[in-house]
């Protein structure tokens, strides 16, 4: 293991009567892609901004590069990039100069500015932009010189809150891809969701968050090791008799069977065969069915598992 760059104890936040930090435990390690998961409203931004120390706190500690982090703590904030949920630049300013502004708070020498400004451009895909002012820029462009401006002076450490809300595919895409390249360069990067398919594209650790508590930790093998949950087997199924959906549920390794609109969807515990034994079943039964398929558990069926309810409605997705 190496050092350990933020390390939380026990942090409690309330705003007024809200607890949005319940005791909140977490430690991020050198080198990690470290996923903050959890629902709108779950205390990620709290979180972020206590880290920075940019909030006041009710109880706890907040350690940064293994010191207490302070609001006046400029020597440790210089080593942090953030890149906030709500984008921060200025309307006056074109795409290079904004870059150029946010990297002169950190880097005096003209020459190394200019050149990590270049980068930042480069890297972030607004080669073609650099003249451009933020509104005329999209959603997905603004969100790529936010971006640009939070790491271009090449930070130790970089927190990024939600930097793919609402953003284009392609943006995406390109946001993740960079996260990891900026990773592979040196740095330690902490990054809030509550897409669980981006944290589990691109984290190394992941904290699942609920109600301001730290619900579970780990690697995504290692969260999904925690449940139940070994697979999930669809299947079309046009007519089931409820003594047949009985006996499916005393198959080997099932623990959960649900039957509605002619789709079959069969929870088992983790164990080999499964989809052969259930086959075998409708088999002897000479039971027809249509389309089959089997799903691994999601980071979704962990947080189900552990809180009992949904980490976000399956409705909501990326928008483009
Ligand atoms: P997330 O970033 O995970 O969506 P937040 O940290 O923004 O969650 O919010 C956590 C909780 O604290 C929510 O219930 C939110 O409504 C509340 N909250 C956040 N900021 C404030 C504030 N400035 N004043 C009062 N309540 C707040
Ligand atoms: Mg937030």
């Amino acid at each position: 293991m190496g050092k350990t760059v933020v390390e939380i104890e026990n942090l409690v936040k309330r705003y007024r009567e809200l607890i949005a930090l319940d005791h909140l435990n977490l430690a991020v390690e050198e080198g990690e892609i470290f996923g903050l998961l959890g629902p709108n409203g779950s205390g990620k931004t709290t979180a972020i901004n206590c880290i920075l120390a940019l909030l006041y706190f009710d109880k706890g500690s907040v350690k940064v590069f293994g010191q207490e982090m302070q609001p006046d703590s400029y020597e440790i904030k210089k080593q942090i990039g953030v890149v906030l949920q709500n984008v921060a630049v200025f309307e006056e300013l074109t795409v290079q100069e904004n870059i150029d502004y946010f990297c002169g708070l950190y880097i005096q020498d003209k020459g190394t500015r200019k050149q990590y400004v270049d980068e930042a451009i480069v890297f972030s895909g607004l080669e073609n932009f650099r003249k451009f002012y933020p509104k005329k820029l999209s959603g997905g462009l603004l969100r790529r010189l936010n971006i640009a401006c939070g790491i271009a002076h090449k930070p130790r450490l970089i927190i990024m809150d939600e930097p793919t809300v609402a953003v284009d595919p392609q943006s995406r895409n390109r946001i993740l891809e960079g996260i990891q390249k900026l990773n592979r360069e040196g740095a330690t990067i902490i990054y809030t969701s509550h897409y669980m398919e981006e944290v589990e594209q691109i984290c190394s650790r992941i904290a699942i968050l609920d109600k301001g508590r730290c619900v579970a930790t780990g690697t995504r093998d290692e969260l999904k090791a925690m449940i139940r949950m070994g697979e999930k087997i669809h299947m079309e199924v046009l007519e089931l008799q409820p003594f047949q959906i009985e006996e499916i549920k005393e198959l080997r390794h099932v623990y959960q069977v649900e039957y509605q609109d002619g789709m079959l969807e069969i929870r088992c515990s983790g164990g080999k065969h499964n989809l052969v034994h259930i086959l075998e079943y409708f088999g002897s039964r000479n039971i027809g069915f249509g389309r089959v398929y089997s799903e691994l558990p999601t980071l979704n069926d962990v947080f189900l598992e552990i809180t009992g309810k949904q980490l976000r409605d399956s409705a909501e997705t990326h928008q483009s």
